[in-house]
């Protein structure tokens, strides 16, 4: 809905104008790649409230987008604003300890299984370089086992196979390695190992033949950068068994699963508990905070000093604050607003079947209530019943898909270019319908 009547759809004229000035000083007009190309251009906004964005061309949005994850309470949580203001005063840094990281250390060390150390810092991709340095300190092995279609962050020792191109990405059960980037190191990724994921048999023959070399698997536990794909059933115990077989350390990539498909996390929902696991994202309701969190036995050789995480903005007062409060939101009785976000997610996800099955759009709409995928089966084949590995998400129909969330973002839906919606705590049952009604409206005409 736009705030110059529900009939109208949105248009950018602003939002163009100033991306054309931006791009005059911050490099393509954006502070991230993931930024880039948005349609028309990327949008400028204004504000964000609750379940809403505002743009520069006054057009309100409903947003599923939530900063890519993070802002799980919806834009500007009056519990975690208040405690981030309260802190401004008293400093920002100290380059030393104070009371509220050990507060966050010990929510955290309560909330996830895995959690009995942790250290934290302010990106996912820093977190995630810890956990693999950790890794390879505590085995004294080089090899680091990943898998197709996961992303881990944006530096050179993990950037790899996230998104191949399915006509360079080699045989499925031995995915020839993508860099995605110019100007990577391809030495940066010689220790790094694609796998094809949610198949225990490929992971079993590959530690049968490097495991004394393998110092860690690290995947998303569901994987949330291709589609919503939920791991089989069973699978991550075999990953589990197979790791402690061949004494390979088991590092989940939780930083959009954390404290998103439950408050334990996706180990904490699915039972079964890494080695190690990194949070980010909704642990800050938006602010910039991140963590590690690990066996003990392997986070005490941060303590003992021999392998080295730093990070001159750890812990930082207005970050730690937002996390501690963030945390005792979604904690509050017992959790409850999971059970609330996940219902209203569940119902969002029927309603799109439900209207995508009245126009005969092969829809594919896979995932949890509070983080889902929807996406076009291509080629005028049926919309398959779930994708289960990248490349079946890879083959959807990516045109129909752009045209699809450019027609929800007009009638006021945001949506993210991937087709991942994301829930928060400010969405309501109103929201609900109103969104089910622009993506009828959208599904109609694409
Ligand atoms: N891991 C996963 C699973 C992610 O989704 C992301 C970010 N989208 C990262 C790591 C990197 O986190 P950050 O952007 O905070 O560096």
């Amino acid at each position: 809905m736009l705030d110059s009547g529900p009939a109208a759809l949105a248009t950018y004229r602003r939002s163009e104008t100033l991306y054309r000035e931006a791009s005059e000083s911050l490099a393509g007009g954006v502070s991230s790649n993931f930024r880039l190309g948005g349609t028309p251009v990327p949008l400028t906004f204004e504000r964000g409230e609750g379940a809403r964005l505002y743009d520069v061309d006054g057009n309100r949005y409903l947003d599923y987008v939530l900063g890519m994850g993070p802002c799980i309470l919806g834009h500007a949580p009056p519990a975690v604003t208040a405690a981030v203001a309260a802190t401004l005063g008293r400093g920002q840094l100290f380059a030393g300890q104070h009371h509220g990281e050990v507060e966050l250390a010990e929510r955290l060390c309560a909330l996830v299984p895995c959690a009995e150390r942790v250290r934290v810092g302010s990106s996912g991709s820093e977190m995630v370089q810890a956990a693999l340095r950790l890794a390879r300190a505590a085995t004294g092995r080089r090899l680091v086992a990943k898998f197709e279609g996961h992303y881990h962050g944006w530096f050179d020792t993990i950037l790899v196979s996230v998104q191949p191109p399915l006509d360079r990405a080699g045989p499925a059960t031995a995915p020839t390695k993508h860099l995605p980037s110019a100007g990577q190191s391809a030495a940066a990724v010689e220790d790094v190992a694609v796998l094809p994921w949610n198949d225990a048999g490929a992971l079993e023959a590959f530690l049968g033949a490097r495991g004394t070399d393998t110092a860690a698997v690290i995947m998303e536990p569901v994987l949330c950068n291709s589609g919503v794909i939920p791991p089989r059933p069973g699978y991550l115990e075999a990953v589990r068994r197979l790791c402690d077989a061949h004494g390979v350390v088991l590092i989940f990539d939780e930083v959009i699963t954390g404290f998103r498909v439950g408050l334990g996390g996706a180990q904490g929902r699915l039972g079964v508990t890494p080695d190690l696991a990194v949070f980010a994202k909704a642990m800050g309701a938006g602010f910039p905070v991140a963590a590690l969190a690990g066996r003990r036995d392997l986070m005490e050789r941060l303590a003992d000093g021999s392998t080295l995480h730093g990070g001159t903005y750890n812990t930082n007062l207005v970050a730690t604050a937002a996390a501690v409060a963030a945390l005792d939101e979604l904690s509050r009785d017992g959790g409850a607003v999971y059970g609330a976000m996940e219902a209203r997610g569940e119902r969002l996800m029927a309603g799109l079947r439900a209207a995508a099955l009245a126009s005969g759009a092969p829809l594919l709409v896979q995932g949890m209530g509070t983080v889902f995928n929807t996406a076009f089966a291509a080629g005028g084949a049926e919309a398959p019943r779930a994708v289960t590995d990248y490349r079946g998400y890879a083959a959807l129909d990516a045109a129909r898909q752009r045209a699809f969330l450019r027609a929800l973002q007009d009638r006021g839906v945001r949506v993210t270019a991937r087709g991942t919606w994301f829930l928060s705590a400010a969405h309501s049952d109103a929201d609900v319908d109103e969104t089910l009604g622009a993506a009828t409206a959208a599904i109609a005409i694409i």
